[in-house]
């Protein structure tokens, strides 16, 4: 059974960008135990992979994906007419069947060509996704942020969600 655990609506007034993807969009943290830690079956597949489950963050601004929420149900994937989602542990495959294993998830890897349809959001299980296109601007303050803390705390390590690495996206 899944969960249905929303994306906050307000959350870049509660978070911080605390990443970059190596796709260029922003990653905000910290996380939170959300729909897929509800799951059994997506924390089973973090075991069967070996992987550390752990909280991950909301992907993306404009076109969010909670990914703590996210439970690789890949619905959002083939809906949007432009190809803004892959997955992260596939990248270049955007079939709802084409995730690695319940532990990949759905980013918005061209989150600019976002045409504002709602189709993602309205078709996403567990509510994981947000889309609002006045958050263009958020996104651009924010990362505007992200880079001074980058140029300030070179080698500062902390607790919140990490960049994406190759293999994690
Ligand atoms: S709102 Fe539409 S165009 Fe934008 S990411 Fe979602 S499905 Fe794609």
């Amino acid at each position: 059974m899944i969960a249905i655990m929303p994306i906050d609506q307000e959350f870049e007034k509660k978070l911080k960008p605390v990443a970059r993807s190596e796709h260029g969009y922003l990653i905000w943290g910290p996380g939170k135990d959300g729909a897929a830690a509800e799951s059994d079956e997506v924390k089973s597949a973090y075991e069967a992979a070996g992987e550390k489950f752990e909280p991950l963050g909301i992907h993306g601004t404009y076109v969010a994906v909670d990914f703590d929420d996210c439970v690789a149900d890949g619905a959002c994937l083939p809906a949007c007419p432009v190809g803004v989602f892959e997955w992260t542990k596939n990248p270049g495959f955007s079939g709802t069947e084409e995730k690695l294993d319940l532990t990949d998830k759905a980013a918005p890897v061209r989150e600019s060509d976002c045409i504002w349809c709602m189709a993602c959001v309205t078709v996403c299980p567990t509510e994981a996704v947000r889309v609002d296109e006045a958050l263009v601007a958020v996104a651009e303050n924010a990362e505007s942020t992200l880079a001074a803390a980058e140029s300030s705390e070179p080698a500062a390590e902390s607790n919140e969600p990490k960049a994406e690495s190759s293999e994690s996206e």
